[in-house]
């Protein structure tokens, strides 16, 4: 299978990285590709967009093809996963910040989310969750946004403070935190099995 992960800006190279461990572990045969050109993404069977500012990756996938890429896969069935400033793209609808900074989303899920939910205080932390499929998972969130608001049709993973934090609705997979930061790769295989079905 191919992977691909949205290059345009953020922690694109750790992804990689963490998805082709996740191949391995599970004896896929396949391959990981960081792309910022049009043409790639539709090709793959799975997508990755990574954390960074969602402002400027919005403005990238937006101003080529890769946004529609990245629409027409996920209605094609095949999994897509966007981690913090990922996951603001894959929602519906945005905060205030979002309309503010006229930030473009792929509209994939069914959430509502506030971006830098957790205030200056805490820019990052690390914290112990429960994951639903996963199991007790230390997670990373760096100025990370959270949902705070589902429809049915979306299925809610994680939870930290009031916030939604981890959710999947069919295909589409949002984390507010980042997986590829720690050595743990059971959030990308887990997303990766999305895909073997
Ligand atoms: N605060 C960033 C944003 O709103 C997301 C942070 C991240 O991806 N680490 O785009």
């Amino acid at each position: 299978m191919r992977v691909a992960v949205v290059g345009v800006q953020g922690d694109v190279e750790e992804h990689v990285i963490a998805a082709k461990k996740a191949l391995k572990n599970l004896k896929v045969d396949g391959e990981v590709v960081a792309t910022r050109k049009a043409g790639v993404v539709s090709k793959s069977d799975a997508v990755i967009i990574p954390g960074g500012e969602s402002t400027t990756i919005s403005r990238l996938i937006f101003s080529d093809s890769i946004a529609d890429e990245i629409v027409q896969i996920a209605n094609e069935g095949k999994p897509v996963m966007g981690t913090c400033a990922g996951l603001i793209l894959l929602s519906k609808y945005g905060d205030e910040q979002v309309a503010k900074t006229n930030t473009k989303l792929l509209g994939l899920m069914d959430i509502w989310i506030k971006r830098n939910a957790f205030g200056r205080q805490r820019e990052s932390f690390q914290v112990k969750l429960n994951v639903k499929g996963i199991g007790e998972y230390d997670a990373v969130f760096i100025r990370a946004p959270a949902i705070v608001k589902v429809k049915e049709n979306v299925d809610v993973l994680a939870t930290f403070e009031d916030y939604i934090v981890a959710a999947r609705q069919n295909n589409v997979l949002a984390l507010a935190f980042h997986p590829e930061l720690t050595d743990d790769t059971r959030i990308h295989e887990y997303f990766l099995r999305m895909s073997i079905r």
